[in-house]
């Protein structure tokens, strides 16, 4: 059956297990987190499509039903599942996306890594995506691609099926001209980008940077542009802009520019901050804790995340103010993903050895300053500490959206805790009432913590229920609305594009 959505995903939609001999298809186990958000939209539509990649010995014989027909809590949805090589993969996720565009769209320009990169491969592998979205797709569907290691779906995608409509969302930041042009394959990237009706980004920068990125590379008109809405204008951080982009012309073709920020399922983890097995455990956190002030630091281990910059904050916060000794707790959970890659593996021994040293330096038998957690933390768990921590530190050097930090607001119903948001986090734009902090800068980074830590009971409390506001307007929810308004501005653009 045709699919009226067809979502393009590299991830499968669902746990792959094996039962008693047999695979099954498992639900993610916590509706929190992108791909729920992403199977809901299946709600919306008669039928839809997901479009993921798996692990094949060979691609021709791959040992498994290409097509599946899934059942769960979203509703009935088919998954074509693309047969790709170990070394198909290694060569399309991790060397090229992670080691050549990765860096890039952070702005680490030194650890851009070229000279692995097999184009070919690259090209290849996402134009096998295209084609099995273009199997899928019923006349007239949207397509809706994920990501900038599908980058070049869109263009092969609109060659083979000129009918579809296609949107693209970057997760991740999108650079100016100066850095995503280090690309050699600048052109066909933003090429292909330019034949989707809908580009969408988190931030008004990230949409304006590709709109300069475009502009560079093509003669494209940036027919119009809106005011940025005031509740995305913060002075506080620099990623804010005051308008931004909604529509540009390519070769006659208009395309939409969607700007829309990831929120976070606010309701979801309201229950579940609510649950009496979460209360039971804040208790007994805030027991161990025994009247001293926990930071909470969380993050995927990156050099983005700029976890190795936050530890040595906190030993310098230590050195300064020995009246923290004993007094203060910091617990950094920087959950290690790929440590097959070097240079994840790398800041992970980055981040372990300053831990160690900072608990060497102050630590004592009855006071350890930095708990280190490298395995993830179970969503429940999380939230309980969430509840308990009287700051959420989070300080990445960039970052796409981050929703840690929305995650942390959205638990708080006791309206009390302080955030120290990176003013380089694409979050910070709407989240005005954090304590905005530098991670580039020594001194910003110490005086954030210190002032955070330091805060009254009413300033905390001023600035927690003005964040709760924002994070509970700008839900998932919000962001799904925006996404499906996106869609239908598509359709008629294109319509009206023709005529
Ligand atoms: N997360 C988790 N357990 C952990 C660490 C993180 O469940 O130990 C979840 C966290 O709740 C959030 C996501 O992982 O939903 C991280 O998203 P974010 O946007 O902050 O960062 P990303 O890893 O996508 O860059």
């Amino acid at each position: 059956m045709s699919s009226d959505l067809v979502i393009v995903y590299h991830r499968q939609p669902y746990e792959e297990v094996e039962e008693n001999g047999k695979i099954v298809f498992r639900e993610n186990s916590s509706p929190n987190g992108i791909v729920p958000t992403l199977k809901s939209f299946f709600g919306t539509v008669d039928h839809g499509s997901w479009v993921a990649w798996k692990l094949a010995e060979d691609t021709s014989n791959p040992g498994f039903d290409r097509v599946v027909k899934i059942s769960d809590s979203y509703g009935d949805y088919t998954v074509s599942r693309l047969p790709l090589t170990a070394e198909q993969v290694r060569g399309f996720y991790h060397v090229t996306s992670k080691e050549a565009f990765w860096p890039i769209l952070h702005n680490f320009r030194e650890r851009y890594n070229y000279d692995p990169v097999d184009w070919p491969n690259f090209r290849a592998v996402n134009r096998a995506f295209a084609e099995a979205a273009a199997a899928e797709a019923a006349p007239g569907a949207v397509v809706w691609v994920h990501d900038y290691n599908l980058w070049l779906v869109p263009g092969y995608l609109r060659e083979m099926r000129p009918d579809v409509r296609i949107s693209f969302f970057h997760h991740t930041p999108f650079p100016a001209a100066d850095m995503f042009n280090v690309l050699p394959w600048r052109k066909e990237i933003v090429e292909s980008l330019l034949s989707c009706d809908v580009v969408g980004f988190h931030i008004p920068r990230y949409a304006s940077n590709f709109v300069s990125v475009a502009r560079s590379l093509f003669d494209v008109d940036d027919i119009e542009r809106v005011r940025v809405d005031d509740d995305f204008i913060s002075e506080d951080t620099g990623l804010t802009e005051r308008t931004v982009p909604v529509v540009v012309v390519h070769n006659g073709r208009r395309v939409n520019i969607s700007t829309a920020g990831v929120g976070v399922d606010v309701d979801y983890i309201r229950k579940m901050a609510a649950l009496p097995e979460t209360d039971k455990h804040v208790r007994e956190i805030r027991a161990e804790m025994d009247g001293q002030q926990l930071i909470l630091s969380v993050g995927r281990t990156d050099y983005t995340k700029g976890g190795v910059e936050q530890l040595e904050s906190f030993g310098r916060l230590l050195e300064a103010n020995p009246d923290l000794w004993g007094k203060v707790r910091l617990m950094h959970v920087s959950v290690s993903a790929n440590r097959s890659m070097a240079a994840y593996a790398e800041i992970q021994d980055a981040i372990e050895q300053t831990a160690g040293r900072i608990n060497g330096r102050f630590g004592s038998f009855d006071w350890t300053p930095i708990t280190l957690i490298s395995r993830a933390v179970p969503f429940a768990e999380l939230v309980a500490y969430y509840r308990a921590a009287d700051v959420a530190w989070i300080t990445p050097l960039a970052d796409g959206m981050n929703l840690v930090c929305k995650e942390f607001v959205a638990a708080r119903e006791d309206e009390d805790g302080v955030l120290v948001l990176s003013e380089f986090a694409g979050a910070a734009v709407g989240l005005g009432s954090a304590v905005s902090t530098n991670p580039y800068s020594h001194r910003s980074m110490d005086r954030a913590i210190l002032l955070a830590l330091r805060m009254e009971r009413n300033e905390r409390q001023t600035r927690m229920r003005h964040l709760r506001k924002v994070v509970a307007k700008y839900d998932i929810r919000a962001w799904g609305e925006a996404q499906q308004q996106a869609f239908a501005l598509a359709g008629k653009a294109t319509t009206s594009g023709a005529d």
